[in-house]
This record gives structure tokens, C-alpha cells and sequence, in this order.
């Protein structure tokens, strides 16, 4: 196929488009992101798994501009606390306005909660669900990144979490990683990876339907 077909990717978040946008920029696509369609709709995300929630975001931009979709949930698991603070994970201590307060929020609660967990239960994994849409049907990818909490906080990058979750073979927390670092070994990256990777074969069927 020779001429682009347009992805509206869901996001305002300068990283995740900046991220999306290099990996992709070898196929016939115009990206475009919420930045370039002013009125697109921000549903609210209440469902109860991260498929759903990305599902909401995909399903109402699609049904804004009829254009293919892709829409990502990610958030934070701790098997051992039965799953938080999982799709909860941007209020898991609550509403503050301020982003930056609600993070240090999350934080503060997820160490001292972590305390009544013995040390070789503290694993967690980050999980990014994509949710890709088109006129036909779509298709989900799923990317992990699996580490474990500590209690003190580690690393002035990265954001969210990130201070508080070690990749034990890196004896470093995600926040202590230099960007790029973070961004090749992310949940995210390895949902766009799987993503990227189905869709050259989409392309070609797509492109002779
Ligand atoms: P979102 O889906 O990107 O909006 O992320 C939801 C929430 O999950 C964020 O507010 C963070 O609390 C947490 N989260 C998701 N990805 C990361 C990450 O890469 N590092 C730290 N926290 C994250």
C-alpha cells in the first residue's frame, strides 16, 4: 500500500506520543494524536479492568472521528494486596486536583501499606493494556514490567511510582534509569512492541480488502 491511512493515538501525554511516534514511523501512517482533535471527547474511566477502561477511551474517539484508534490503560499490580492499586492506580490515595500531590499521595500510601507484606512477597508489575479500533473489529496487546516494591523511595526521574518499584537484575528502581532506559524496558514499550510487531500483516490485509 502506498498512500497513509491516519491513527489518532489517545493521549495528550507528550512521552507516550513521542514514544508512539518513533516506533511507528516506518509504517504508511499518519499519526495523530488528542492534540490535533480539540473536541475529542474524555470519557470517564470507571470500569474494572484495564481492557475496559482503554476500551471506553478507544471506542468513544473512534465514534468521534471514525478514524483508527489506539488507546492505552497502564497502571500498577501487587499480587500480594490482592491486585491494588490496579486500575485504581492515578487515585489510589484519593482525588487531590494537584498531580504532583497525588503521586507523593500514592506513594506515601503504597510504602506504608507494603510493610504488613513480607519482603519475598513485595513483587509487582506494571501492566499497559493498548486497545487498537477500526471499522471492522479490534484487537488488545499487553506489555509487563515486573519488579518489586520497596519502601524507601529511590531516583528523581520517571514519574508516578517509579521511586518505589526495583528491577532486582538492574539493583535500580525505575526512577533511578535514565529515561531512555526506562522507555525501551517499559510496560508501555512492550505493549507497542507487540502492537507494532501485528501490524505490518494488518496493514497488508487491510490495505487488499
Ligand atoms: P496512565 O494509564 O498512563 O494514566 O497511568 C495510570 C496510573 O498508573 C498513573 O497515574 C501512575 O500512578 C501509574 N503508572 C502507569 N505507568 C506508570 C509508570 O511508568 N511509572 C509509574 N507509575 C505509572
Amino acid at each position: 500500500m502506498s498512500h497513509k491511512h491516519r491513527l489518532l493515538v489517545c493521549t495528550h501525554n507528550p512521552g507516550k506520543i513521542r514514544e508512539i511516534r518513533s516506533l511507528l514511523s516506518d509504517l504508511p501512517l499518519e499519526v495523530l494524536t488528542a492534540e490535533d482533535v480539540p473536541d475529542l471527547p474524555e470519557p470517564v474511566e470507571d470500569a474494572k479492568t484495564f481492557v475496559e477502561n482503554a476500551r471506553i477511551k478507544a471506542r468513544s474517539a473512534f465514534e468521534h472521528t471514525g478514524m483508527w484508534t489506539l488507546a492505552d490503560d497502564s497502571g500498577l499490580v501487587v499480587p500480594a494486596l490482592g491486585g491494588d492499586p490496579g486500575v485504581d492506580s492515578a487515585y489510589y490515595a484519593g482525588h487531590h486536583p494537584d498531580r504532583v500531590e497525588r503521586e507523593r499521595a500514592n506513594r506515601h500510601k503504597l510504602s506504608q501499606t507494603i510493610q504488613s507484606i513480607p519482603n519475598e512477597q513485595r513483587d509487582a508489575y506494571f501492566v499497559c493494556t493498548l486497545v487498537f479500533l477500526w471499522d471492522g473489529g479490534e484487537q488488545v496487546f499487553e506489555g509487563r514490567c515486573e519488579g518489586q516494591i520497596i519502601t524507601e523511595e529511590r531516583g528523581q526521574h520517571g514519574f508516578g511510582f517509579d521511586p518505589l518499584f526495583l528491577i532486582p537484575s538492574l539493583g535500580k528502581t525505575l526512577a533511578e534509569l535514565e529515561p531512555e532506559e526506562k522507555n525501551s524496558r517499559s510496560h508501555r514499550a512492550n505493549a507497542l512492541k507487540a502492537f507494532r510487531a501485528w501490524l505490518p500483516a494488518w496493514l497488508e490485509t487491510s490495505a487488499s480488502s
